[in-house]
Parts: structure tokens; sequence; C-alpha cells
């Protein structure tokens, strides 16, 4: 029997693939904590877990900071996760020596988690709610200019706040390398191998262990009129304005339609609606995807993975860059269309091609089986028990980029040697040009070594 404590951040798209885990390492006779907030309590309650409440550990927060968090801003919310791993130090430190556990399985962005797991050296096992993303796979986050104007101005914020973490023993250079896990970082990944992108660049630390969910459900698509799902998560759906477009371009046709608005708004402000749709605030999301046949979704990784465990092909409607990264994926993988146009007109033509060629829902129903042969959650129980895990050591990504210092050497000597040769036999006057070109395309140029280097070890090895 271990002694198992679970962190996780206040958001129910983290919080709901560690249930799964936790409920079925609780079955294992194992004494398990999951410290999170009043709102997860029954949830949590339900899976026999300890609940431990943390909710007073949460800074108070000015409107303006709650606004940025309401908008998923980078800053804001490792700022907030920053503090709260502070205001939490005193806390963590009598149940690190009371409790002692034997493994800690923490949210990948639950600061708290993994500094106090270091900290007390603890073997950490990390729950991503998303992609794993590295030096490769972020690739698939395509940043919108405010996101990437966040990240560059809210940097020297980040770094000033994560300077207040060392007098208490945690230490991280960045906040990056505190977010991203690296190829030592034991960590669980709630997709399968092979719709994780890039999942050959990714050691043995990494487990792709499938969509992680309570349901037994399957899919059950027998009915006599098609079903629509319409969700946008449980974080930014304050969207009255997005739900009427849909209900305009639904209402009155020969679908069905649900709607899961959220907690944020009313339901007055969505009119009155056709008989053809339902609104809820929450709905058993699982069940209705069993049943349905198209989801409008933001592209949330619990959504999404939900729908393909499901079979229900999408219409993909991403509003960060790791949606994006998600949507983009899932279109590659011919499980879902972009709502390039998001009028009513649009929304229904988007719907209507979805419905209409059957190649979505084969290819939903192709992952979906690929989804239900994956370790599941008895395999991400099973590695949290043999934390920290075995591994052969291999790190693709740092062995291609040992290849690039060999690189630059060579490329600078050359440069340098072309300066010389145009300075001494043509004239010294442009020979900073050489210089000055050879430093624009220095870029690209090693881009495409990497790229072979990449491949020509992915073969190699046979990854
Ligand atoms: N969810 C649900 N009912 C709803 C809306 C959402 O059960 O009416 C659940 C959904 O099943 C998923 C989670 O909330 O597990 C949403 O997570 P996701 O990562 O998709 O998006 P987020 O809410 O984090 O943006």
């Amino acid at each position: 029997m271990k002694r198992i404590a679970i962190f996780c951040i206040p958001a129910h798209g983290h919080t709901n693939p560690m249930l799964p885990v936790a409920s079925e390492l609780v079955k294992r006779g194992h004494s398990v904590r999951f410290y999170s907030f009043d709102e997860f309590k029954e949830k949590i309650t339900a899976t026999g877990a300890e609940f431990v409440p943390c909710d007073s550990f949460l800074p108070e927060i000015t409107e303006e900071e709650m606004k940025n968090l309401m908008k998923v801003n980078t800053t804001e919310m490792t700022i907030q996760d920053i503090r709260t791993t502070l205001k939490m130090n005193d806390f963590l430190e009598k149940e690190f020596t009371e409790f002692k556990p034997d493994v800690v399985y923490t949210d990948s962005v639950c600061f708290w988690g993994k500094l106090n797991a270091w900290k007390y050296n603890v073997p950490m096992v990390c729950s991503t709610s998303t992609f794993a993303f590295n030096q490769i796979s972020s690739k698939y986050m395509k940043l919108s200019a405010g996101e990437l104007s966040d990240m560059i101005f809210g940097l020297p914020k980040i770094s000033k706040e994560l300077k207040t973490l060392e007098p208490y023993g945690y230490h991280s250079k960045s906040a990056i390398k505190l977010v991203q896990n690296d190829n030592q970082t034991d960590t669980i990944v709630y997709t399968s191998r092979s719709f994780q992108p890039n999942a050959e660049s990714f050691s043995d630390h990494y487990a792709f262990v499938g969509p992680s969910v309570f349901s037994k459900l399957s899919p059950d698509k027998k009915k006599e009129r098609p079903l629509v799902y319409i969700s946008l998560g449980t974080v930014i759906n304050d969207r009255p304005d997005f739900y009427r477009k849909c209900i305009e371009a639904l209402g009155d046709s020969k679908v069905d339609v649900i709607i899961s608005y959220g907690k944020y708004m009313d339901k007055k402000q969505l009119g009155t609606l056709p008989s053809n749709i339902q609104a809820f605030p929450y709905v058993n999301q699982l069940e209705v995807l069993s049943k349905a046949d198209a989801f409008i979704t933001h592209c949330g990784m619990n959504s999404v993975s939900e729908s393909l465990y499901m079979a229900a092909p999408m219409v993909l409607y991403p509003q960060t860059n790791e949606q994006r990264a998600v949507a983009r994926r899932t279109e590659e993988k011919g499980a879902g269309i972009q709502l390039a146009d998001d009028s009513a007109e649009g929304i229904k033509k988007a719907v209507f091609e979805i419905l209409e060629n059957k190649s979505f829902s084969e290819a939903a129903k192709a992952i979906c089986d690929d989804f239900r042969s994956c370790p599941g959650v008895k395999g991400a129980a099973d590695f949290i028990e043999n934390a920290p895990c075995e591994s052969d050591g291999f790190d693709l990504v740092k062995e291609v980029n040992k290849g690039n210092k060999w690189f630059y050497l060579f490329y600078w000597l050359i440069v340098v040697g072309l300066i010389l040769l145009f300075g001494f036999f043509v004239t010294w006057s442009f020979a900073w040009v050489i210089g000055l070109v050879g430093g624009i395309i220095s870029h690209p140029i090693s881009s495409i070594f990497w790229n072979k280097r990449y491949k020509s070890i992915v073969k190699k090895r046979g990854l």
C-alpha cells in the first residue's frame, strides 16, 4: 500500500481525467489524498479519495486579475499559480512531513504539486490534460498576436514572481521549464500514441494511456434524427452570441440539438428555443456524446477525447493556442473540420458537411477503436504505482539538439571563410553583407539539417 498525494489546479478540464485514476488507486488499496477545491469536493469524494480543501490558500485577486483569468491569460495564470504555491508553503510542509507521500501525482501546471515533489524528493508523476508538448509538438500551437505579446511582455513579470519562491526552497529556472515536462519527467498523457503529435519524440517516461473516463457507455448512434451537441467547455463559455447563431443555424431543421451553455450566463439570453433544441447549464457530456452525430466544440482536450471515445465527429471552434493544436490534429486525422466562418450560415454548412460526409464519422470511429485499445485508467494507475519509471534513458530531442552545436560551428567557419575570401579578393566594403545574409539564413538551414537528423535517428531506432 502506498501513500499517494494528488494535486490539481481549480479547473474541471484538468481535474476530470485525474478522477478515474484516483478511484482506481483507491480500489487498489492505496491511501490517496486529493488536494483540491470545494467546487470539486463531490466528484473527488465519490472516487473514495480523501478530499483536502485548499480554497483558503487561493490568493485574493483584483477584478482586473479575475478578468484576465477568465480570458485564460497565460501570464495571469502563471502568476496566480506561483502565489498559491507560496500561500500553501507552510501547509504543504506539514502535509509532506506528516502524510509522507510515496508518490505525488500532479497536474503539469499545478506548481505547488510539482515544486513540493521536487523539494521533498518524492517520486512524481505528472498529469497532462492536453497533448504532451515539447520543442517539436509545440509547433502545433500557433500563438495569436495577443497571446504572443502576452508571452513576451509577461516574461519579466513571471521571472520576478518566480524569484519570490526561492527563499522557500523552490527552484526553477523559468516558467516554461516548470510547465513543459522534459523527457526525464514521468508523465501521463490521456490520448493514444497515434493521436499524440510527434509521439516518437517523447521518451518512455511518457505513458500514452488513452482517455481517462468513468463511462462504461459505448457509441450508440441508432435513432430517427441526427443529434448535434454544442459546448464550449467550462471556462470560456459565456458566449450567448455564438449559441444564438447556432440556434439560428439549426432551429427547426431536421436535426435535434443539445446545448450546454455553462454556469456563467442566463438561459434567457438564448431567447425562445425552437422545439428541436434543448439547452442546459451542464450535461452528462459522455452520455450525450455517445448518441451525438456531430459535436460543435471549443476543442478542449477532454471534450475532443471524449467525442472521439464516443465516435462523434466534430465542428472545431478553438479559442486558445492549446485548443488550436487539438483542432489541427483532429482535422489532420479526418475526424473534424474547422469552423472558418462562424456566422449562422457557416455553422449550418459545417454541421451538415459533418453529418452528410461519412468520412468524418468513419475517421472518428477508427480513433474511437484506437482509444479503446489503450491501457486506459488501469495503465495510468500501474504507471503511478511503479514510479519512478524505469527508462532506457534515450532522449530523442536531446540527441538531435546535440548535432546543432557542430552544425553552427561548421556553418560559421564557412561564413567567416567566405567573408575573408570576399574581402581579400573582391572588396572589404561589402563583406559585411555576407555575414548579414549568413545570419538571416542560418535558422532555416539549421532547421533543414535538424529535421534530417531527426528523421534519420527515428528511422535508425525504429521509433
Ligand atoms: N463537461 C461536462 N458537461 C458539460 C460541459 C463540460 O461534463 O456540460 C466536462 C467535459 O466532459 C470535459 C470537461 O467538462 O471533461 C471540459 O474539459 P475540456 O478540456 O474539454 O475544456 P475546458 O472546460 O477545460 O475548457
